[in-house]
């Protein structure tokens, strides 16, 4: 879907997470000339640590409607992304549809589910209540404490790591230039428009410029105070077990416990990784792992799911969710000509890939913001 009538518009992407790739990938494809600064490796921040959970409504609240709605729109996208990213790449990205099982081990989980399962309802989710034996039907792994679940087919999931390896391949073949352990210094302005950034003391000018650095995003040098975004790291540790043919899930597992800090969830990759998560913690740019952490992490999941006792432990790690102040995403143009951001995605920012990269993509060949991105405009935070 080359289009010259793009091929003069040079577009500079800061950061080379999914959503600076997801962005850089459909514009090279509509001919825009697209350059990704990225100071590590691409896809190796928050994109590389994440679950890969398409689950609109479990990572939300549901007063948080525009969020919701936005997080479903991306859903519907996806099975056409992860087509069209397949055909690009011809790589795998272990795109799931086996759906999640959110259980409930006692009252006070069931009196949460129960909540989750009637917002569930009055949104027309397609979702089913059960009792703790009609969910060990399904996964018959589950601890025989569990009294209640909801079982929610659209729930679905995608390995993140083979989608950033996708969406860095299909870029490339693309058209788009990759420059990786390149930070951004600056981003040069001039008379109110953003006019290229500055690289190892050298600028490189652009048409427009796209902020996609997730929750580094406040940190590039030269933005206004008007116009730099209110981004703050949010902790999550995880790890990864070595699932064997004894315990192996199909669904994703989620735990939202009442008693204890940390919802856990398990997430059965097509590798035979089950990746379990995670912490949510306020710490800076802290990576650290902690006792506690991952402690409350196996706690969680061996309730769940007491055959994981024996699983060999593959990885562990932290990453730092890009949370903005009200932790939606922050998306769209600035009070800065030709500046774009595409921030803020938190605990979303996977499911939410496609409807940015489609969003901000149309944004810049059109100069016209959609309906569906206008209430996650950075102006949002300076109308009190
Ligand atoms: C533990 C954990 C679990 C998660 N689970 C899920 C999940 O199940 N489902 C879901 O949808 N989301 C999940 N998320 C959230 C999701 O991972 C993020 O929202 C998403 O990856 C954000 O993508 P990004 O491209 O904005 O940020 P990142 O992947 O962090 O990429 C930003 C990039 O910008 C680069 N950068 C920063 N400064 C500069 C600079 N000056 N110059 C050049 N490059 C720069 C960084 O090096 C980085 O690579 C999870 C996150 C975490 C941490």
């Amino acid at each position: 879907m080359n289009s010259n009538r793009n091929s003069a518009k040079k577009v500079i992407i800061i950061g080379g997470g999914v959503i600076g790739l997801g962005i850089g990938w459909q514009l090279a494809k509509m001919g825009c000339a697209v350059t990704i600064y990225e100071r590590n490796r691409a896809g190796r921040a928050a994109s590389w640590a994440a679950a890969g959970m398409l689950a609109p409504l479990s990572e939300v609240h549901f007063e948080e409607q525009e969020l919701l709605q936005l997080g479903s729109m991306s859903l519907r996208l996806y099975p056409e992304w992860v087509e069209e990213l397949e055909a690009d790449s011809r790589m795998s990205v272990g795109y799931k549809t086996e759906g999640t099982l959110i259980v409930g081990i006692d009252r006070d989980d069931a009196q949460l589910l129960q909540h989750l399962y009637e917002s569930q309802k009055l949104l027309d989710l397609r979702v089913e209540w059960m009792d703790g034996a009609a969910a060990r039907e399904i996964e018959p792994l589950l601890s025989p404490k569990i009294t209640a679940a909801i079982s929610s087919e659209d729930d679905h999931q995608v390995d993140n790591r083979l989608m950033v390896k996708a969406l860095i391949t299909a870029y490339q073949k693309a058209g788009g230039t990759l420059f990786e352990n390149i930070p951004v210094e600056k981003i040069e302005l001039r008379e109110g428009q953003a006019k290229g950034v500055w690289v190892k003391g050298a600028l490189h000018d652009a048409d427009v410029v796209v902020l996609a650095a997730g929750c580094w995003s406040n940190e590039i040098g030269g933005l206004p105070e008007n116009v730099t975004p209110p981004i703050r790291p949010v902790k999550g540790q995880m790890l990864a077990l070595k699932m064997e043919s004894s315990v192996a899930l199909q669904k994703v597992i989620r735990t939202p416990r009442a008693k204890y800090a940390t919802d856990v969830y398990l997430v059965p990759k097509n590798n035979g990784r089950l990746v379990i998560g995670a912490t949510s913690e306020e710490m800076g740019f802290d990576t650290q792992l902690t006792a506690g952490g991952l402690f409350e992490l196996l706690r969680g999941a061996w309730e769940a799911v007491p055959g994981i006792y024996d699983l060999p432990i593959l990885e562990t790690w932290a990453g730092l969710r890009p949370g903005s102040r009200d932790n939606a995403p922050i998306l769209g143009p600035t009070e800065v000509k030709n500046m774009i951001m595409a921030t803020g995605h938190y605990r979303n920012g996977i499911l939410l890939t496609p409807i940015t990269a489609r969003e901000i993509s149309s944004l810049i060949l059109t100069g016209k913001t959609s309906e569906t991105i206008a209430p996650f405009q950075l102006s949002r935070f300076s109308q009190v």
